[in-house]
């Protein structure tokens, strides 16, 4: 179906994090939208591939350096990129009929731009409000903005609804609309698969996500000290300023003696293959997630998850029943259940098959496609403009 809307899509990074490939299935023939966004990077061709035209802004060289947990004061030498950006936004919302905010920087400043551009404003918060995440100033900039000018949140689950509306944002601004995926098993075994992409024969467990300490893959290697004879892939890379994180991970690894069980495969875009060649996916995050797409990739892939028991994990595994929780930070608990899926795997056949059929009702792409399509059509001027 094409859509006529207008959107400027806005988005403050080049790279294609989770957010990101949600964008991707979100523009898709989107021809009259824009996207706008504040860094060079792999996404604006991925994005212009799929429908809109992409404005890279002059200024945003260097904003994706400034963590989301950086002291905004951290920002003040940025000050003036800062301003020239929401310039920018602000002349190039008034040739759209909806701004659509993709990240919390995006929105910050796109709801700054909207003051003078008063366009109904979505924001797709895609992060978990709490102090985990975002310094106290910020996160009271950003709730106080949305109050204000956006006309829409939408959130992936009803964990990133809750932080938000514990972090002061109003009830009534907030949609969930869980994030959804089109992943169709590949018609090949799982050593085959191993064996075009040279893994191991053995026991393998994977973990997908880019590399940052939240997201706790020196949990997993830990675990992995556990397991004599497995073997781990780690796929994903620190596309956010994590360099230091990455670096410790190799070190661990070296000091454990994990070098030959460990194998760090970077950031990939083929995860669907990766997915189905592994014994078990596992989750570590140390923090609660606001989604977690690469559960619902496992999910899909017909692959046994351990996810840690916090954010929306226990909701997307209906609290184990398609999958295994664990609790967050515990390398122990975590290695007793890979060794109980390793050691049995036919044993979680109907966990599997209830699992895949879960994945294909709840998060499927047409349904995040259909809900968010509905919300950019009848979305109207938000509080204050
Ligand atoms: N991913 C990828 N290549 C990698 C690592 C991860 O394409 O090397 C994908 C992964 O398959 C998933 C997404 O990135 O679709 C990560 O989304 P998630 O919700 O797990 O985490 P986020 O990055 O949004 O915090």
């Amino acid at each position: 179906m094409m859509s006529r809307e207008r959107v400027l899509f806005v988005d403050h990074t080049g790279q294609i994090g989770g957010a990101e490939l949600i964008l991707m299935d979100v523009v898709q023939g989107r021809s009259e939208s824009t996207a706008f966004l504040f860094d060079q990077g792999p996404l604006a061709k991925a994005l212009s591939d799929r429908g809109p035209s992409v404005i890279t802004s002059r200024w945003g060289i260097g904003l994706s350096r400034f963590r989301r947990d950086s002291s905004w004061l951290k920002a003040l030498p940025l000050a003036g990129g800062l301003a020239a950006i929401i310039a920018e936004l602000a002349h190039v919302a008034r040739r759209h009929d909806v701004v659509y905010a993709n990240s919390q920087k995006a929105f910050v400043l796109s709801a700054i731009a909207n003051i003078v551009a008063c366009k109904p404003l979505i924001w797709h918060l895609h992060d978990i409000i709490s102090p985990a995440h975002f310094g106290a100033l910020q996160r009271r900039l950003q709730v106080g903005l949305a109050n204000r000018f956006a006309a829409k949140v939408i959130v992936p689950s009803e964990a990133a609804a809750a932080a938000f509306i514990a972090a002061g944002g109003r009830r009534a601004l907030v949609e969930v609309v869980p994030n959804g995926l089109a992943v169709e098993p590949l018609p090949m075994s799982r050593q085959e698969l191993r064996q075009r992409l040279g893994l191991p024969p053995g026991p393998l467990v994977g973990v997908f996500s880019r590399l940052a300490r939240w997201k706790g893959q020196h949990i997993l290697i830990e675990a992995l000290a556990k397991l004599p004879g497995a073997h781990c892939i780690i796929v994903g890379d620190a596309l956010f300023g994590e360099q230091d994180y990455a670096a410790e991970l190799r070190k661990q690894v070296g000091e454990l003696g994990l070098g030959d069980r460990v194998h760090f495969l970077g950031h990939r875009s083929d995860v669907p293959l990766l997915m189905q060649s592994v014994d078990a996916m596992v989750h570590p995050s140390i923090d609660p997630e606001p989604f977690g797409r690469t559960l619902v990739e496992a999910m899909l892939a017909g692959v046994p998850v351990i996810a840690t028991d916090a954010g929306a994990a226990p909701d997307i595994l209906e609290h184990g029943r398609a999958g295994m929780l664990v609790p967050p930070g515990d390398a122990r608990a975590l290695a007793e259940a890979l060794d109980a899926v390793l050691a049995e795997p036919e044993i979680l056949k109907p966990q599997l098959d209830y699992a895949s059929r879960r994945a294909r009702t709840h998060y499927s792409l047409a349904r995040m496609l259909d809900s968010i399509g509905l919300l950019i059509r009848n979305v109207r001027p938000g509080a204050a403009v």
